[in-house]
Formats: structure tokens, C-alpha cells, sequence
């Protein structure tokens, strides 16, 4: 699995609140299927943090994170024939085989071959498809943060990147452009419709772009963080509400006027303070995820209206609202996002000038800025948003990094 004779640059998880810059051996090819890829640009993803706070199961010391990156093919196995050397190419968060049952369906972050930890299915009755830069739950595959990545399965997980689309913007398609299209979708966003979505992070930023993009007529925006609120309105122009000033509940019917509330986005998660893994283990009566913003979302909604549940939740939530949802007509729609699916579309929407991913990236930066970026995103201090990280040698004349004063 690694090169001990070639060292690279990466981040790794060293436990709770330790995000380490080090050196470490470079991946190498194990399958015929496999690239090994040379990270150009990545960044760190709101679910990075679940893993900073140690409060995902399933890290070991010294993994690699990192689910967002990009890149340019440095070799490839003799089973890749759609890819060649120095192709530039966005990767897929989710690997997904390309030939099981679901992978055909094209529910890609279900696939049945790519994860091999069996802890999901005692929890779940499945698992889905390994993730990079995750947990071992989801098959502890290295991640992104790093400057070379090995791409299981590339020819099915990559896209090659047009020349007109910059790394600024390719990057994003490989998780919140495709988790944000997908929060709309599930929630049947459309022509004419009223939106809110709890959780402006950089998801439900993009999520209440891909709203407007789609035809929506109201989007309203919940959130605490001043910044992200800013934003929101400054960018997207965009209604919002600070749940900790105002009454979520009675201020969206006076913004929503003589409308309803039809679409409901979820964007914001689970938030516990303790390990999922020793809640599975005693199991039974305890609650691992919140079900608070579920019951508002419920009650703000109208009836036969549809909430899309993109925000990561892993376990089990008390006191889950099931007679609003049944008694008022409701649909709910969940999951991570199929992201392949959606990247001909999102192209399409950054050609056409409708989509420019960059009105959220706030700081830019190298790997080795790495640990001050998550500590910053932890403490939502900084006014960072999402960040864009290149290798720290990266020889592209022009940007000084951006780094924070705090
Ligand atoms: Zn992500
Ligand atoms: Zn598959």
C-alpha cells in the first residue's frame, strides 16, 4: 500500500483536536484499476470537523483525511484505460466499483464492493461504499490532504476536467456542489417554489444557489454564524433568519407572506458530545443524533411538503416527530449524495455562468496551513468559510496564501 523508499507531504489524524503537517510514504498502486493521483488542490469539508472532535467513530492514529481533492494522473495500472498520464481530474468522495447492482443504478454511495468494515451492517443492515479520508467504518481508505492519493477504480470515479474550468472551481464539484444539487433534489426544489434550509455552512450555501439556479421563488437561509448569514444575502440575496435572535418558527411565515414553506433542506446533522461507537455498543434507548431540527423542519413545512435530509446523522434520535410526518402528508428524502450523477449538470451550470462555486471560498493557503484551517473552522472564528489548499511546493506562479491573524 505504500512506497517506503518515496516519501510526500500530508495531514493525518493524530486523535482528538491533533491534525498534524507530515511527512509519510507515498501511496502506491495495489489494483490494476488503480491511478495513483497527484493532488493539485483540496480543501477540508464541515465533516472533516466530525473527525477533528473525534466524535465519528472509527479513526485510527495516523490516518490521512480528506474527501475533497483533485489532481493530475502521475501513473496509472494496466487495467485504467479511460485516464492518461497527466490528465487533470476531479475524484469522486464516494468510490464506487462501477459494476455491483447499485453502482448500475447509479446509487454509487451505496456500492456493495468498495467497503470492506462490516460495523455498518450491524447498525444499519447495509453499509455503503467507502469514503476517502473517513473513518474505518467507511474503509479507512487514505485521503486527499495529501500531495498523491491512490484512485481505486479510476476510470468510473474521475472526470477529466475541461480546460475552461479552472481548479478553483472543479474542486468543488467533487462533494458540496453535488451534496448541495442533491439536498434540492431530494427535497423536489423547483420552478416557483418556496425554500428554507437549516445549516448555511458551505453545503447549504450551495444549496441555496442550486434553489435560486433551479427556479425557486423564496429561499431563506438559517444559521447563527454572522459571516455565513452575510453571506448568504450579500452573494445569494437570499432572506435569513439567526435562530439564536429570532424565533425560527414565527419569523418564516412573515418572510414566506401569503406563501407556505413547500421544500425543506436539512444541511445541518447530528450534534452529540459523546462516541457514536460506545452508543452502538450499549445500544438500545440512547440517542446518538438530535431530533430537534427535524421536529422544527416539520412544523415549519407544509403539509404534503418535501424535506430533503442531507446533514450527516449516524445513529439514533429520540422523540423523532412521526406523527407530523404522517398526519401532514410529508416526504422525506435523505442520503449522501450520488455525486457522479450530477457532475455533467454542475459543468453545464459553470459554463453557463449560473454556478461560480468561488463566492464561498474565503481562504486560500497551502497543505502546511492545513492544522490553522481546521482549528479556525472548528472555532468558526475568522469568518472562514472554505478553504482552497494547494501542496505546499506548488509551482503555480501566482497566490500569496492567505492566512489568519487568529
Ligand atoms: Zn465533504
Ligand atoms: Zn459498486
Amino acid at each position: 500500500m505504500w512506497d517506503e523508499n518515496k516519501t510526500m507531504k500530508c495531514l493525518v489524524w493524530n486523535g482528538k483536536h491533533n491534525i498534524e503537517y507530515t511527512e509519510h510514504p507515498r501511496p502506491k498502486l495495489t489494483e490494476p484499476k488503480d491511478i495513483l493521483l497527484r493532488v493539485t488542490a483540496t480543501t477540508i469539508c464541515g465533516s472533516d470537523l466530525h473527525l477533528l472532535k473525534d466524535t465519528f467513530p472509527g479513526m485510527k492514529k495516523g490516518d490521512i483525511p480528506g474527501h475533497e481533492f483533485m489532481g493530475v494522473v502521475e501513473e496509472k495500472g494496466e487495467g485504467v484505460h479511460k485516464l492518461n498520464i497527466g490528465d487533470r481530474v476531479i475524484v469522486s468522495f464516494a468510490i464506487a466499483c462501477g459494476e455491483c447492482s447499485y453502482c448500475k443504478r447509479e446509487e454509487f454511495t451505496a456500492c456493495e464492493t468498495t467497503n470492506p468494515s462490516t460495523a455498518m451492517e450491524a447498525v444499519y443492515g447495509h453499509k455503503c461504499a467507502a469514503f476517502y479520508g473517513y473513518s474505518h467504518l467507511t474503509g479507512g481508505v487514505p485521503g486527499g490532504q495529501a500531495e498523491f492519493v491512490r484512485v481505486p477504480f479510476a476510470d468510473f470515479n474521475c472526470m477529466i476536467v475541461p480546460d475552461d474550468i479552472p481548479d478553483e472551481k472543479a474542486l468543488y464539484m467533487t462533494d458540496i456542489m453535488v451534496t448541495g444539487l442533491h439536498g434540492n433534489k431530494c427535497a423536489e426544489v423547483g420552478e416557483g417554489k418556496t425554500v428554507a434550509i437549516w445549516g448555511m455552512g458551505p453545503i447549504g450555501l450551495m444549496a441555496a444557489k442550486w434553489a435560486t439556479i433551479l427556479g425557486a421563488k423564496m429561499v431563506i437561509g438559517i444559521d447563527c454564524v454572522p459571516e455565513r448569514l452575510e453571506l448568504a444575502k450579500d452573494r445569494l440575496h437570499i432572506e435569513t433568519i439567526n435562530f439564536k435572535e429570532e424565533d425560527v418558527l414565527k419569523r418564516l411565515p412573515e418572510l414566506l407572506g401569503a406563501n407556505e414553506l413547500d421544500c425543506a433542506i436539512e444541511c445541518a446533522g447530528f450534534d452529540y458530545t459523546h462516541s457514536w461507537l460506545h452508543k452502538i455498543e450499549t445500544f438500545v434507548g440512547l440517542e446518538t443524533d438530535t431530533s430537534e431540527i427535524i421536529t422544527q423542519i416539520f412544523k415549519a413545512v407544509r403539509k404534503y411538503g418535501n424535506v430533503g435530509l442531507i446533514g450527516d446523522y449516524v445513529g439514533l434520535a429520540n422523540h423523532f416527530p412521526i406523527g407530523a410526518m404522517m398526519e401532514k402528508n410529508l416526504t422525506i428524502k435523505s442520503g449522501q449524495t450520488p455525486g457522479l450523477r450530477y457532475w455533467d449538470f454542475c459543468l453545464e451550470k459553470m459554463r453557463s455562468g449560473e454556478m461560480d462555486p468561488t463566492f464561498l471560498v474565503t481562504h486560500r493557503g497551502s497543505l502546511a496551513d492545513g492544522p490553522t484551517f481546521y482549528k479556525a473552522m472548528c472555532d468558526q472564528k475568522g469568518g472562514l468559510i472554505k478553504v482552497f489548499m494547494r501542496p505546499e511546493n506548488f509551482d503555480q506562479n501566482a497566490e500569496k496564501p492567505v492566512l489568519l491573524d487568529a
